[in-house]
């Protein structure tokens, strides 16, 4: 039996977890729920599962969801400083990271220090401090396993292969709702064209990223960090099946790739169960139903954002961080139709160029350079109106 804490536990891949716990309810026990907001979700999952502990976002809810869960023994709390407590629990063996953004740093980092196995969904922890985190969990032997589908699938490539270089990873990416856009049509796309992802479905600011191509430039990184691996060992294709899920060729020119449908309870299902693999009764892949996988280069000039996370891969020390700052703040301002879709890579762009480097950043270091990527990118955007 193994005991989680499900960080974003209300979110896409936070729900198809607790699908998992629900379809393994002698595998899994549910220790810690949290979520941002959306309490009454929150509460409705701890009725269902019972958590010893459950913590929210936002302060003000606290009284609404102790009234619902004190009854029951489940203890409530609220705030960042409790999530990165809650998560240090006796009693807790895995930590699944699926809340989105930044805001996922410090509660990784605080379960890694606790000594507990981290399932990571929240890529962006990698983005930001990839360097800080595998040290931190080296240095504490704790294993941190990939939820993301690409990572997960190059970690099934790797089993059994612990010992074998790897020469090269392909990370396969659907290419999105705009595939074979030019610039000219993606400056006028909607918000509501952005949310349509072709195969997967996933919470808003990931669907964005995956529209723009930036989340397959944040997995690069985050796959540099997981594997060890240099820029000049990855290798990024478009692959809109979505069927193959990524490659890794070792060095002899063998090639081992994962596939199967599109659906994130098997990776997740996968990190939470490692090493073994549960059975389900989830749909099956059939050959017949998909006559050809077809693939294609990214096209870098169209999709700059994926350019841009591809040189902060290469400049390295703070720069993941600035990107990531500077797209979560456009990402937020397109949703709210304050930005174009291209003017997403506009601001992550100025951001870059304007932030101090760092070569070898601190945590304080990164919170800093957040900080300044966050304001320079609102102020740019407010300076671009008045303009
Ligand atoms: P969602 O937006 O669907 O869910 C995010 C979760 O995090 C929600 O529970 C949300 O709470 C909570 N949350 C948001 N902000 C905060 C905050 N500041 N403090 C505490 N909790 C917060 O996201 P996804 O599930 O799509 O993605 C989660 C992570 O997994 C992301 O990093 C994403 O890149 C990664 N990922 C997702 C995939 C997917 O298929 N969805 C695939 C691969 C990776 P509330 O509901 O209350 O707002
Ligand atoms: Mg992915």
């Amino acid at each position: 039996m193994k005991k989680l804490a499900i960080l974003g536990s209300t979110g896409s891949i936070g729900t198809q977890a607790l699908d998992v716990v629900r379809d393994q309810p002698d595998r899994f026990q549910v220790e810690l729920l949290t979520c941002g907001n959306r309490v009454e979700l929150l509460i409705q999952q701890a009725l269902e599962f019972n958590p010893n502990a459950v913590v929210i976002g936002d302060p003000a809810k606290l009284e609404l969801v102790k009234e619902a869960l004190f009854p029951k023994g489940i203890k409530v709390y609220a705030g960042p400083e409790a999530l990165e407590q809650a998560v240090t629990m006796e009693g807790i063996d895995l930590v699944l990271t699926a809340l989105v953004g930044y805001a996922g740093l410090r509660p990784t980092l605080a379960a890694i220090e606790a000594g507990k196995t981290i399932a990571l969904a929240n890529k962006e922890t990698l983005v930001v401090a990839g360097e800080l985190v595998t040290a931190a969990a080296r240095a504490k032997g704790v294993n941190i396993y990939p939820v993301d589908s690409e990572h997960s699938a190059i970690f099934q490539c790797l089993a059994g292969e612990w010992h074998n270089p790897i020469e090269k990873i392909v990370l396969t990416a659907s290419g999105g709702p705009f595939r074979g856009r030019t610039r000219e049509q993606l400056a006028t796309v909607t918000k509501a064209q952005a949310l349509k992802h072709p195969n997967w479905d996933m919470g808003a600011k990931i669907t964005i990223d995956s529209a723009s191509l930036m989340n397959k430039g944040l997995e690069a990184i985050e796959a540099k960090w997981l594997f060890d691996l240099k820029r000049e060992q990855i290798e990024i294709i478009v692959h809109p099946q979505s069927i193959i899920h990524s490659i890794v060729q070792f060095r002899d020119g063998s090639m081992k790739a994962q596939m199967g449908l599109p659906d994130m309870k098997l990776p997740i299902q996968y990190a939470m169960a490692y090493p073994e693999r549960l059975a389900t009764t989830w749909p099956r892949f059939d050959f017949a139903r998909y006559p050809a996988l077809t693939f294609e280069p990214p096209d870098l000039d169209t999709f700059r954002n994926l350019a841009l996370a591809l040189e902060a891969l290469d400049t390295g020390g703070n720069a993941p961080c600035v990107l990531n700052a500077a797209n979560e703040v456009a990402v937020e301002l397109f949703l709210q139709d304050r930005i174009g879709f291209l003017e997403m890579s506009d601001l992550v762009a100025h951001c870059l160029a304007t932030v101090p480097h760092i070569n070898a950043p601190t945590l304080p270091d990164l919170e800093a350079s957040d900080a300044e990527a966050r304001r320079l990118a609102r102020e740019h955007t407010l300076s671009a109106w008045r303009s």
